[in-house]
């Protein structure tokens, strides 16, 4: 089984969530008392998103990088980076780590593309939703994306650093959310990705009559997937 390196902490409220299903996944396939290996590198939030507010992003990157190389040195064999928006600076984590980089996007196009969608829905970071380092990736795969309405894009984003990454679940927030993924539906959108890893922890499958991919699930399991190839 090969060592897992988390960069996780972004916010710490969703790397709890690749901690559960990364282990989870290799008791489903292992059974017994097999469970991951795993090496955590955390981070400190306030510091990142200061640096994504200020769009010093090499700063950024250079924390990341940092984390990486210690990751290595502590054995990890490959990075998971635990949040869409850092995927942004994941070339220059990859090449400063000399570690393969299972990349998010990569994980969750093969589910999109196993569930024959074509026009799908994108949620996130202000960083994700309006930048091309995510949306980019997904169009050469042959996707449509579609991202809400400038106003809608203001409140996810809203929701998502001053509830979602504080650990705050508010009914309302999931109420916001349904409404804007149906604006989105309207518009063609056959399916919708969490592309934000604490979004799975508002929304849930029964919510809204259209299928949820919650990037942070999908991203632990392949890095399970991975973990346990020979
Ligand atoms: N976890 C979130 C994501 O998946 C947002 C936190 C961040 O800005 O990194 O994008």
């Amino acid at each position: 089984m090969k060592i897992i390196g988390l960069i996780g902490g972004m916010s710490w409220e969703s790397t709890v969530t690749y901690y559960q299903v990364i282990n989870e996944e290799v008791k489903r396939r292992l059974g017994g008392l097999h469970s991951a290996k795993i090496v955590l590198y955390s981070v400190e939030f306030d510091e990142i998103e200061r640096y994504q507010a200020s769009g010093e992003w090499d700063k950024a990157a250079g924390v990341l990088a940092q984390a990486g190389c210690a990751l290595r040195r502590a054995g990890a064999q490959g990075l998971v980076i635990c949040t869409n928006t850092m995927h942004k600076v994941a070339p220059e984590v990859r090449s400063a780590a000399g570690l393969p980089l299972l990349h998010i996007v990569d994980a969750t196009a093969q589910r999109l593309h196993e569930a024959g969608v074509r026009c799908v829905a994108l949620l996130g970071t202000r960083y994700t939703m309006q930048q091309d380092f995510y949306k980019e990736p997904l169009r050469q795969k042959g996707f449509d994306v579609l991202v809400p309405q400038p106003g809608d894009m203001e409140e996810v984003n809203r929701v998502i650093f001053e509830e979602l990454c504080r650990g705050d679940i508010r009914e309302s927030s999931r109420r916001t959310f349904v409404r804007v993924l149906e604006e989105m539906r309207g518009r063609g959108a056959q399916a919708a990705i969490l592309g934000c890893t604490e979004i799975g922890l508002l929304l849930r499958g029964g919510d809204i009559d259209m299928p949820l991919f919650d990037t942070a699930v999908i991203h632990a399991e392949s890095a399970a997937r991975w973990a346990l190839e020979e």
